[in-house]
């Protein structure tokens, strides 16, 4: 008789779905038989300009070295994110982009005796790292679309170990101000730590945006995490890092995978990280794609939910069903958004992410003739 290995799993993975990336262009091209470079992926918030051109010549340099295992201790990269934020090195913790340091958080501190919180609309990561380390998940109800920190108090409970906010967050883009988030962090015990999701700071253009790296000095409980994948355009290489308390720094790791940074992914964002002229251009067209698409949206008179990230949630007439058939009538057309209904609980709503100038023309005309 065949074994029911599923049976056998941890409590926790039973429940687990594997995340649904958006869809790559090959499996577009595969499904409809468009030619590949006439896809345009608008799915995962990627950089429309492409990688850092400084950490693709730094790759190229580099392949002959392969053979060498990388940099354990990420030596060099950590120095550098240490001037560069002015912290110390012993707060670093790198790893294989910020979803690695997602998940050694929840292994190091959660398990079937405690709690976990994160907000409705999350993103789908911290749902998944709860459920697996068997902790009680509790889901603070969103007020306008993002983090409710009154909420989050309510929910908390003696055996509540992290709290998980991204700000801004994926896909609402919605983002908690410093005053919001000062009055979190004192309200809460100095043993619950803040999981601070800072893949998209750099983007962030509001005034009233916290400084989170003055916050994490003043409470020891506030981990950041940030990412290579975004402003810099390194996703395919995976390299994130953690800012935290160096006790909790030391916790994680003593759990990460020896070298779950490679080698060239460690150089190339060496080379991203100083390459300011790319990560200027990058804002700069963020910020003025992001005007283009809102004067899209109001001229097609959809409703959008403001962002600071680098993708705009925006909602479809005749809801769900409106969403499904937009969503189909662009991929025929060969454009890939995201969609949001049952990972993020957003009925009715479709995420796109910010292209340049072009990517965005040619999406809000299809999107006005899928209307
Ligand atoms: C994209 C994203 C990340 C980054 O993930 P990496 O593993 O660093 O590529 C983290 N958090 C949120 C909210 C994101 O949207």
């Amino acid at each position: 008789m065949a074994v029911d290995f599923a049976a056998l799993t941890n409590p926790g993975v039973a429940r687990l779905r594997p995340y649904r990336p958006g869809m790559p262009e090959a499996e577009l091209h595969r499904r409809l038989g468009l030619p590949t470079a006439s896809i345009l992926k608008l799915a995962s918030n990627e950089n429309p300009l492409g990688p850092s051109p400084r950490a693709v010549a730094v790759l190229r340099d580099e392949l002959g070295t392969l053979h060498r295992y990388p940099d354990a201790s990420g030596h060099e990269l950590k120095r550098a994110l240490a001037t560069h934020l002015a912290v110390s090195a012993e707060r670093i913790v790198l790893g294989c982009g910020s979803n690695e340091l997602l998940l050694l958080l929840s292994q190091s501190f959660l398990s079937a005796t405690n709690s976990a919180i994160y907000s409705q609309h999350a993103f789908v990561v911290y749902p998944m790292a709860v459920g697996l380390s068997g902790a009680k998940a509790l889901v603070a109800p969103a007020r306008n679309w993002g983090a409710d920190p009154v909420a989050i108090l309510q929910l908390l409970r003696d055996d509540t170990r992290l709290i998980f906010i991204a700000n801004p967050n994926n896909p609402t883009g919605t983002w908690l101000d410093a005053t919001a988030m000062e009055q979190l962090l004192k309200a809460l015990p100095p043993t619950v730590i803040v999981v601070l999701d800072e893949a998209y700071c750099e983007y962030v253009e509001q005034p009233d945006y916290p400084d989170c790296l003055a916050l994490a000095r003043r409470f020891p409980n506030l981990v950041l995490t940030r990412t290579f994948s975004k402003l810099h355009g390194l996703a395919g290489l995976r390299v994130g890092y953690a800012i935290a308390d160096p006790s909790i720094a030391d916790v994680l790791e003593r759990v990460r995978a020896p070298f779950s940074v490679s080698s060239v992914a460690q150089s190339a964002a060496l080379a991203a990280l100083d390459d300011e002229a790319h990560q200027r251009r990058s804002r700069a067209v963020n910020h003025a794609g992001r005007e283009q698409l809102e004067s899209g949206f109001a001229t097609l008179g959809l409703a959008w939910i403001p962002s600071a990230g680098n993708f705009i949630s925006f909602s479809v007439p005749a809801g769900d069903v409106g969403a499904k058939r937009v969503h189909s009538d662009l991929l025929a057309a060969g454009i890939i958004v995201r969609p949001v209904a049952e990972d993020y609980a957003l009925p009715g709503h479709l995420r796109v992410s910010i292209g340049t100038e072009q990517d965005n023309q040619r999406f809000l005309t299809a999107l006005g003739a899928a209307l």
